[in-house]
């Protein structure tokens, strides 16, 4: 069994669906092709859901129309047949009642899942209308019948593996099945999610629990590069990278694959290729259990980071600091990402500002706190790159002019970071990409 998930850009347009269709078909290995919902669906969806939120009801329904428009256009492009056609229009008709009813229900957390999961749950029964008209055998598997977190968040892939499992053995003869990335059903039985650009992740569990022979990720790129290509202008696709270094990769900024989808892939061993639609003869990157080379592969950065400084007069010769301030970001839920310590300061990184105000207030019986905010982390990622004798000499060289405020060595063999102003950050990337990478 192949998985393949397509990613928002993939389905996006009648003539991209045709590309999928081109590349699920291409040979006759059984799978499963998991999409997501149409580019710009999932950002228009939570648009309405905070318009019902606010309240702004009239707002709501504005831009349900405007997406409704959107998808006639869209199926009227995509579907020839009149039969294909009246199907499906149905299904949208179906979809944005259900969005138009939602407009009358008072607000709440379980409506908001409930809406988020339009655009997957249409994405994948418009493209099984498509499939029948180009009569191409296939089933749909829906991922709110086997997909399941529990009362934490965590996807159950025991259950997973069962009810997959048993779903697959009423269709033994069939070889192509679709099924909707990110969405699931949470502990309470409702309609949930796996987060923003969860559909890697629903592959990658769909590909731990039926122990598939390769997760394949369709995206508009080639494969992870050595730097982000938005930014600088010369960059390389990696060809390999083992799960380690692509965990630290898409943990710290690479944009290309959702980072708690690396987990299920290292557990069960299923090889991750990232791969592009628009060029799927180009070779993209393959994850898998060995790094294949040691050094320096690629950089990453993730922005919208805060770091806080902890500075006490006390902490000379002090224990229990250190798990006082940890205390503090735990009461909170709130992860650390970064840390660096000296024998009277420590500094952190979050990533997550929803408590900031509460955490500080906290901390300040530990000693005099100092925030910084639109930080960015620069993570340079490689097998075993602190072992190499001369990588820190060519980052630092590189950066001779940029102001860094944290370095990180030694945590993870595969990853030096560095803390540094978000507006040095394009610079920082294209000078690493000179210095380091030699590009
Ligand atoms: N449609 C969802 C999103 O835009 C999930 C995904 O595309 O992976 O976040
Ligand atoms: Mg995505």
């Amino acid at each position: 069994m192949k998985i393949m998930k397509f990613g928002g850009t993939s389905v996006g347009s009648p003539l991209r669906m045709n590309q999928v269709l081109d590349l699920i078909t291409s040979d006759n290995t059984p799978k499963i092709v998991v999409l997501s919902a149409l580019s710009g669906t999932t950002n228009a969806l939570v648009n309405i859901s905070n318009a019902i939120a606010e309240g702004d009801r009239k707002e709501a329904q504005h831009k349900i129309q405007e997406l409704e428009a959107h998808y006639r256009r869209f199926v009227n492009e995509l579907v020839q047949t009149e039969s294909g056609k009246q199907k499906a229009n149905a299904i949208v008709s179906e979809h944005f009642e259900f969005l138009n009813i939602i407009l009358k229900i008072s607000f709440s957390e379980a409506l908001n899942k409930d809406i988020l999961a339009q655009g997957e749950l249409l994405s994948t029964k418009l493209f099984c209308v498509f499939l029948e008209e180009k009569a191409i055998d296939h089933v749909l598997l829906p991922a709110l019948e086997f997909m399941s977190i529990d009362a934490n968040g965590e996807p159950q892939i025991g259950s997973i593996k069962v009810k997959l499992s048993q779903l697959l053995q009423q269709y033994q003869a069939k070889k192509l099945f679709i099924t909707q990335g990110y969405i699931c059903r949470n502990s309470k039985g409702e309609v949930d999610n796996l987060k923003r650009g969860g559909s890697d992740y629903t592959a990658s569990l769909v590909a731990a629990a039926l122990n598939a022979e390769v997760c394949e990720i369709w995206t508009d790129i080639s494969g992870l590069h050595n730097n982000d290509p938005r930014i600088v202008e010369k960059t390389v696709a990696v060809e390999h990278l083992s799960f380690d270094e692509a965990a630290e990769l898409a943990y710290f900024g690479a944009k290309i694959l959702h980072p708690a989808c690396i987990w299920p892939a290292r557990s069960y061993n299923i090889p991750v290729k990232l791969l592009n639609t628009m060029e799927p003869k180009a070779a993209g990157t393959t994850i898998a259990q060995t790094a294949m080379s040691i050094g320096v592969k690629a950089v990453a950065a993730k922005d919208g980071i805060i770091s806080i400084r902890i500075k006490s007069s006390r902490m000379l010769l002090a224990y229990g600091f250190l798990r006082k301030i940890f205390e503090v970001f735990e009461k909170y839920k709130t992860s650390i990402d970064m840390i660096t310590t000296s024998e009277v300061a420590v500094s952190v990184t979050i990533d997550d500002p929803t408590y900031l105000h509460q955490i500080i207030k906290e901390l300040e019986p530990l000693g005099n706190t100092d925030t910084e905010t639109d930080q960015t982390i620069i993570s340079i990622v490689g097998n075993e790159i602190v072992k190499s004798n001369d990588i820190l000499k060519k980052i630092f060289n590189s950066l001779e002019n940029i102001p860094i405020s944290m370095v990180s060595y030694g945590g993870s063999p595969h990853n030096i970071s560095l803390l540094i102003s978000s507006k040095d950050k394009k610079t920082a990337l294209q000078l690493i990409n000179y210095g380091v990478f030699g590009l």
